[in-house]
């Protein structure tokens, strides 16, 4: 999938101290083949992956990130970018009703989505009205009451008995026309105060010049707050044709995308916001009513990346590390010099980022490193604190200095048992070994080792 081929090319980079022109380059071919391949269209990998090259050569140094956490940090930049940066809230009629008409495709679930939203809006205080100008397919008009029904909204329908919500054929509308059942809908709403109306349309299989007449003849007959353009994740290249016909022949407001509980290729989602410059809103991923949410692009970018939350970890990181502080312990680490000094300044610095648990659930997978961390709790952090706070500076630099008098006093000093103490003595060094181990493997920046 796109998560695994992006993942794959960024991991190339770990262990690697510096990156040279050539292996930004190769990252990028490799991001380019992917997305490629999870069919997002060419204009867009293009201007994608000359902002990549041309940010990840430049010198954007931040010395809390490794140089792979910075490509990885500007990936997924550039793709909250791509899918539309901040979160598009619906927008409300300053005088009511609401009109929201669907459009798209038929199949995209635009009579699904329709339930969704309904319910949706219903559970946040709303009233809504669907209406059911779908007149085209033959039970097109049931499946609209059937999704009512579940959602718990009325449905404004043409035949006569058919309509649960909009009275007895109140407003006489028989007739198969799509525009005069829209009107009679918007008219239905007025009346009986609903405050937001879903106006549910027909669609073909293929983009045709009768579908967007009919779509247009509705749109100008409701005169809608929001059009959605409801599209089908899962149609790949074909998606940003469709948005472009769509955009054209009957404009809208924002886009939903459905089925992406189905698409693992992403391409639609990253395409269509920069080839029609409409936001996408909402995202549909199931059949069910529960299966929808506001379409987040942060949320979607980490997903497609498949990090988890280990992007907030490098955000949160870049906030409280210092520069400096985080350069020297990086030499230090490798050359092996790490005191305990710096493994309170570390312990301090990472406290800083919240309470351990929380930082467990950031981590992505389960693992090695997981599994050790969640044996640690903020207590004991405490003592770890106490103890190094209790020792001398001399103590702090080398620790070898630390024998069985100097283990009491700092016991008595920090309120704890001497095998505490010992404890974290031998668990310091253990750890500056293995420390020292990992920064050699990962490439971090070491010199001698030092020989105390
Ligand atoms: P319309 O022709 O645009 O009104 O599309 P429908 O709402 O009738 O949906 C077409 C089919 O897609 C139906 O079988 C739906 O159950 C299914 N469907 C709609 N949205 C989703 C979704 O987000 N995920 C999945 N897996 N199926 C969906
Ligand atoms: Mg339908």
């Amino acid at each position: 999938s796109l998560s695994d081929r992006l993942t794959g090319a960024l991991k190339d980079l770990r262990g690697k101290g510096r990156l040279s022109p050539a292996d930004i380059d190769a990252t990028c071919r490799e991001i380019r083949l992917a997305l490629l391949e999870a069919d997002v269209a060419l204009p867009v990998v293009r201007g994608f992956i000359a902002r990549i090259k041309e940010r990840a050569k430049g010198s954007e140094v931040s010395a809390a990130l490794n140089p792979a956490q910075q490509v990885v940090k500007i990936v997924n930049e550039e793709l909250v970018a791509i899918l539309g940066g901040e979160t598009r809230r619906l927008t409300l009629a300053k005088t009511p009703p609401t009109v929201i008409m669907l459009a798209g495709l038929q199949g995209a679930g635009k009579t699904t989505l329709a339930g969704k939203l309904a319910k949706w809006l219903r559970d946040q205080g709303h009233q809504p009205l669907l209406v059911a100008c779908d007149l085209q397919r033959p039970g097109a008009v049931t499946q609209l009451q059937v999704v009512g029904e579940r959602a718990g909204v009325p449905v404004f329908a043409p035949h006569p008995g058919t309509s649960i919500g909009g009275g007895e054929n109140a407003l006489g509308v028989t007739a198969a026309d799509p525009i005069a059942v829209a009107e009679a809908g918007i008219t239905e709403a007025r009346a009986k105060q609903y405050d937001v109306v879903i106006v549910d349309t027909a669609g073909r299989l293929g983009i045709d010049a009768e579908l967007m007449a009919q779509a247009a003849g509705i749109r100008d007959a409701v005169k809608p707050d929001e059009t959605l353009f409801v599209l089908d994740a899962m149609i790949g290249q074909d998606a940003v044709s469709t948005a472009e016909a769509f955009r054209d022949g009957v404009g809208f407001t924002g886009v939903v995308l459905t089925k992406l509980d189905g698409d693992a290729r992403g391409g639609a989602a990253l395409s269509v916001r920069n080839v029609t410059g409409e936001p996408i809103m909402f995202a549909s991923t199931g059949e069910k009513l529960e299966d929808f949410d506001v379409f987040h692009p942060d949320r979607m970018a980490s997903r497609i990346l498949g990090m988890g939350d280990v992007l907030t970890l490098i955000e949160q990181a870049e906030q409280v590390y210092d520069a400096q502080q985080a350069e020297e312990a990086a030499r230090k680490i490798g050359s092996g010099e790490l005191t305990l000094e710096d493994f309170l300044d570390q312990m301090l610095a990472i406290r800083k980022l919240g309470p351990i648990g929380n930082l467990l659930g950031m981590l992505p997978g389960a693992g090695q490193m997981k599994d050790a961390l969640a044996q640690v709790d903020d207590k004991q952090l405490d003592r770890v604190q106490a103890i190094i706070r209790g020792m001398t500076p001399a103590e702090r630099d080398n620790p070898k200095i630390i024998n069985a008098s100097r283990r009491l006093r700092i016991a008595n000093g920090s309120g704890v048992q001497v095998s505490d103490v010992n404890q974290l003595v031998d668990r310091f060094f253990e750890a500056r070994k293995m420390m020292t181990a990992m920064g050699r493997q990962m490439g971090m920046p070491g010199g001698n080792r030092r020989t105390k």
